[in-house]
């Protein structure tokens, strides 16, 4: 029996075992991927307080994982797939395992919906990226793109087009769906220009991404785009079904009060999986330690 099991070790589930470690709480930590989360493959991290000329993102959360187990938590890579809440006690479900807990601990993020084009893989960190307030700053005076028409990719695109010379938005439709202001802002702003009616077919380059292959999809004609930057902006995919019988939004988002307590007791949620507005390490750490306070507390009560 675990006081506290605590799903994914990302930054906010790792933030989560440093508190409940501290607390003396028997806690493990399961993780299907890798220990890190999505934090672990960002390569270098500048907007994350505490290193002034930035780190690596594979360095910061080892640093992460070193300070969770010093406070005794256990992490093993398995991978959930339920959590059944009994009136006798949480159990979680692993691909190998069944756990028995006290309270349970949701982190497991939230990942952007991949184009699923040539290349992709191969560019990921060298030129293409799924997030502009993390990347961006590297493409300074560049010429950069950004595919997606919904609110997200619009506002990534006026962010990038502060930094870099000029930005694309690749989209497959010819209207946006975003705000109106947005809209406005995005025709008015002379660095940026609208590919509409195009998607992306396949990303080409050396050792660093050259250039995007765009194609019309009324005429299916293919045209080459060449930029130093592709940002995928296309949503994010949240999967937070495993757990039968939690509050989640319509896109698959947990709801929790400000104490990251969920609509069922003793289950936590904290990080990207949660419904907020800001999905950034800094947030994810700030939630996870909320939640670790929080978990305690209801295991006192
Ligand atoms: C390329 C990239 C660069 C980024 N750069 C920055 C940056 O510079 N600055 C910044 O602040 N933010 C950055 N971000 C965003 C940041 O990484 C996230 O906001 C943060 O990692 C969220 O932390 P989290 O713990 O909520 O989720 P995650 O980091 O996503 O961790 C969740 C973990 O849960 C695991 N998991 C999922 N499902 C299961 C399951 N069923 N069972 C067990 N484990 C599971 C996952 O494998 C993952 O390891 C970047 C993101 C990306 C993708």
């Amino acid at each position: 029996m675990y006081d506290v099991i605590i799903l994914g070790a990302g930054p906010a589930g790792l933030t989560a075992a440093i508190y409940t470690g501290r607390a003396w709480l028997k806690t493990l930590v399961l993780e299907s991927a890798m220990i890190g989360g999505n934090a672990a493959i960002a390569d270098n991290i500048d907007n994350y307080p505490g290193f002034p000329f930035g780190i690596l993102g594979g360095e910061l959360m080892e640093n992460f994982r070193q300070q969770a187990e010093r406070f005794g938590a256990e992490i093993r890579m398995e991978q959930v797939i339920s959590v059944v809440n009994a009136p006798e006690g949480k159990k979680v479900v692993t691909t190998d395992n069944e756990y028995s807990t006290r309270a349970v601990i949701i982190a497991t993020g939230a990942r952007r919906r991949a184009l699923t084009v040539e290349g992709e893989s191969e560019y990921l960190g060298r030129g293409l990226s799924y997030c502009a307030t993390c990347d961006g700053a590297f493409f300074r005076n560049s010429v950069v793109a950004v595919v997606g028409g919904g609110e997200s990719a619009l506002k990534e695109a006026l962010y990038l087009a502060d930094i870099a010379d000029k930005v694309y938005i690749i989209h497959r439709r010819e209207e946006f769906r975003a705000s109106p202001i947005s809209v406005d802002k995005i025709r008015n702003n002379s660095r940026i220009e609208c590919k509409l009616n195009r998607i992306v077919t396949r990303i080409e380059g050396d050792s660093v991404m050259r250039a995007v292959i765009l194609q019309d999809v009324a005429t299916k004609e293919e045209e080459t785009l060449k930029v130093e930057g592709l940002f995928v902006s296309i949503g994010l995919v949240a999967d937070a079904d495993f757990v039968e019988g939690l509050d989640i939004t319509s896109d698959g988002y947990i709801f929790t009060d400000n104490d990251m307590r969920t609509s069922i007791k003793g289950i936590f949620a904290a990080g990207d999986i949660r419904d907020k507005r800001t999905r950034q390490i800094a947030s994810a750490v700030g939630d996870g330690a909320q939640a670790g306070v929080a978990a305690t507390e209801y295991l006192k009560e």
